[in-house]
């Protein structure tokens, strides 16, 4: 019996690389406003604080997502690193100039809403597996982004939003030129900002202008009132 118990707890560590995981986000609805407050001592802010035309759709946030599933509770607002929000207002400045506008579609996404996401699909070329490293989401450092136009009416890209394939990779190699082009354009808006692609993601940029702010434990979601 002994040993069944401690064969056990061997397979449990190996699955959970011995660091206990979080529980999932409760869902009730919370207070933007409160969680704004207790989210900027963390050196998290609103995505669109610097410019309130960037549009967002936290796809987590409803079942629209490749889930069907609500992850976030409702009023969870898209937050970013204070630094990374700024090269999105510098991203959604060029996109306005062809026309065009961003949408945030996941930004800081909470430690405990990754290893929910990371025990649904354990692929780690799409989904960050927490037991080798947080998502640089998890540190408001990544946005998954697309593009909308001026009215808002978003725009056809390669894939949808986590279409887990090769349709997903952000070198398109489709046939339409049109794709091509505002692919083209999105990515020139965020490099020129300093963000940096990710090459299995179209949607997915990284903030990796400061290394060290992507060690250590990232800010978890019940410390910012979730
Ligand atoms: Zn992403």
């Amino acid at each position: 019996m002994k040993s069944t118990v401690f064969g056990l707890l061997v397979l449990l560590s190996a699955v959970t690389g011995c660091r206990s995981m979080p529980e999932p986000l409760k869902l009730q609805a919370v207070s933007v406003a409160r969680v704004v407050e207790l989210a900027r001592p963390k050196g998290l802010v609103p995505v669109q604080s610097g410019d309130s035309t960037i549009r967002v759709d936290l796809r987590y946030a409803t079942p629209d997502n490749v889930f069907k599933q609500v992850l976030y509770p409702s009023g969870f607002p898209a937050l970013t690193a204070a630094a990374t929000a700024k090269k999105l207002v510098a991203a959604n400045r060029f996109l306005k100039a062809h026309g065009l506008g961003l949408k945030v579609l996941d930004a800081y996404r909470p430690p405990e809403v990754q290893w929910q996401l990371f025990q649904k699909y354990q692929d780690d070329r799409y989904v960050a597996d927490p037991r080798k490293k947080w998502s640089k989401h998890c540190y408001g450092r990544a946005v998954d982004a697309t593009l909308v136009d001026l009215a808002g009416r978003e725009q056809e890209m390669p894939s949808s939003f986590d279409d887990f394939s090769k349709k997903a990779a952000a070198a398109y190699t489709g046939p339409d030129a049109a794709v091509r082009h505002r692919l083209a354009l999105l990515q020139r808006a965020m490099t020129t900002a300093g963000l940096s692609l990710y090459q299995d993601e179209w949607w997915h940029f990284n903030d990796l202008s400061d290394p060290a702010a992507l060690s250590g434990q990232p800010v978890f979601g019940k410390e910012i009132g979730l």
